[in-house]
């Protein structure tokens, strides 16, 4: 069985082929997650949706990089992974799709930006927070309204049930 997800540009909020590509596992560690990275099929569709050069056949290698960079984005962990894969990616210099990601990755972890990304609380997904207060807590609106909606409903259950 193949799944065969279709991309479109709601999945690639960042415009940032690291952080979009970390996105490709939304309700991360929540118990709906879903991984939509595992197969070539998908990841070479949303490399020709993200414009980038095709991945090559190696899923396991695209799913590592892909955890070392949510990793470090994340929760600040794996750094010297992150610097390794990237290393062997110029070493190698046979896997543009990941050695471009790579450097994504490398380019944000330098820049003032790092300190703007931050954890959807609805979807887990990392996006960039570009108000001034720096308070943003959705990465969308879909999944403000999605919180604020649940909060009501629970609001509602608990005044009904006590
Ligand atoms: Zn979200």
């Amino acid at each position: 069985m193949t799944t065969h997800f279709h991309w479109h540009d709601h999945h690639f909020i960042n415009r940032n082929p690291a952080l979009d590509f970390a996105n490709m596992v939304v309700w991360r560690g929540q118990a709906a997650e879903e991984d939509r990275g595992r197969s070539l099929e998908n990841l070479k569709g949303w490399a020709a949706y993200a414009g980038l050069a095709l991945p090559r056949a190696d899923v396991d290698r695209c799913v590592k990089v892909r955890e070392a960079i949510d990793g470090y984005f994340r929760i600040g962990a794996g750094w010297p992974d992150l610097v390794s894969l990237y290393a062997e990616a110029l070493k190698a210099d046979d896997d543009p799709f990941l050695t471009t990601i790579l450097h994504a990755a490398m380019a944000l972890a330098f820049s003032p930006e790092r300190s703007r990304v931050r954890i959807c609380g609805n979807c887990g997904w990392l996006f960039f927070d570009s108000t001034r207060n720096a308070n943003k807590r959705w990465c969308t609106l879909t999944c403000s309204s999605r919180t604020k909606a649940r909060r009501h409903y629970h609001a509602k259950k608990r005044v009904a049930s006590g």
